[in-house]
């Protein structure tokens, strides 16, 4: 099963695994079992809907003979009065004397629970005990006892193993729980020679961000000769883009990596129009975004100057030659430039004076970060 799901228009993370369900309900049965014994033959009443796989396997984790019915909880408002009714929907079986053990699938803050139990304390029923497979503490106001918890949880929403989201979810076979976009997810951008690697270690740290640089990665290809090293080095060193199919590929690799971090930020990527259509679709499927383009705006004059220099250290065969430099800032222009645009359209473009010191630029940007 995947990690992460998407139920109408929420999305979801894997939370409580199947065994794990498992074998809260198999120590569940054993503890209702030890308590009860052989002696008598107990009713175990499940609520409807959530409850209904958990009462299946509950039953079949019990090891003596015992039955099941299931009830469902209608509320109706009174003729009379102006409160809420509450009855009971489906009970048929005459509990006289019979030890009833209410099987719940969640008790978040009691409300329900406290309803079916007032119904219950009014049956001659010779005891009553209650058993909810999810339990979440912080929320739980009332009073009353429960007798037997598998897992307690976190006030966080949660659905699979017969709890739903609008009326999906329940056949999922682990616990799920709702995912915030949680991730803070940067696009750091501008021309080559803009300063993007030099100012991306500085928010990486600030930020604790990963930073994906898709240049420093094909150059580590290169270094270390793999085949996405071979392929790339002969666009690369005259200063074209690598094929989009094989950036886009690698960086996949990259996001798949480190979803389960504070956020990204990517530098060199996208730098084509089909790069920034990918990488939204391939976040929204994973329940996050891009929140913001942030631009370093630098005169090309400075950007030559810079690479240049760069060069003279860097040794990079893309940064010591000027005819290499001018067809990366042409790339750059007909293919790059266009992102702009594509993220003004979706008010998440913010451009950045990247001229002065390093530093100077450095604050500008965490000006823009801070309020994401
Ligand atoms: P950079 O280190 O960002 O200046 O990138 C150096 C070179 O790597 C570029 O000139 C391209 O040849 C290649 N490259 C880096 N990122 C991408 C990308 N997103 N798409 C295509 N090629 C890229």
């Amino acid at each position: 099963m995947k990690h992460t799901i998407r139920l109408h228009d929420k999305f979801f993370k894997k939370y409580i695994p199947h065994n794990k369900i498992k074998k809260a309900v198999k120590s569940i049965a054993n503890q209702v079992y030890n308590d009860l014994g052989d002696k008598e033959v107990p009713i175990f009443v499940g609520i409807l809907n959530g409850s209904f796989i958990f009462a299946a396997d509950f039953i079949r984790e019990y090891p003596a003979d015992c039955e099941v019915s299931f009830v469902k909880l209608a509320s109706y408002e009174g003729e009379n009065s102006t409160g809420q009714v509450h009855e009971l929907v489906g009970l048929s079986e005459d509990l006289t004397g019979r030890t009833v053990v209410i099987l719940e699938d969640i008790i978040d803050t009691g409300n329900t629970l406290a309803k079916i139990y007032d119904i219950f304390e009014h049956l001659p029923i010779k005891q009553l005990k209650l058993a909810s497979l999810f339990f979440k503490p912080d929320i739980f106001k009332k009073s009353l006892h429960i007798d037997y918890i598998g897992i307690s949880i976190p006030d966080k929403f949660i659905v699979g193993y017969g709890l739903d989201y609008n009326g999906l979810g329940r056949n999922l076979k682990s616990i799920y729980q709702i995912k915030a976009k949680t991730m803070k997810n940067i696009v750091l951008f501008g021309p080559p020679g803009a300063g993007k690697g030099t100012q991306a270690t500085s928010l990486k740290d600030y930020y604790n961000l990963v930073h994906i640089s898709t240049g420093d990665v094909f150059r580590y290809n290169i270094k270390n000769n793999t085949d996405l090293g071979l392929l790339a080095k002969s666009f690369m060193d005259i200063g074209d883009l690598v094929p989009d199919e094989l950036t886009i590929k690698m960086l996949k690799e990259e996001v798949k990596k480190n979803l389960d971090t504070a956020g990204i930020l990517f530098d060199g990527f996208p730098r084509t129009a089909l790069q920034a259509k990918v990488l939204d679709t391939f976040l929204t499927k994973k329940g996050e975004e891009i929140k913001a383009m942030v631009a370093l705006e630098v005169d090309e004059d400075e950007l030559i100057k810079r690479l240049l220099k760069r060069g003279k250290t860097s040794g990079r065969p893309d940064d010591q030659d000027e005819e290499k430099i001018r067809n990366r800032f042409d790339e750059y222009n007909t293919k790059t430039a266009i992102l702009k645009k594509f993220y003004k359209a979706q008010g998440k473009y913010y451009g950045v004076n990247g001229m002065g010191s390093i530093e100077e630029i450095t604050e500008r940007l965490k000006k823009v970060i801070d309020k994401l």
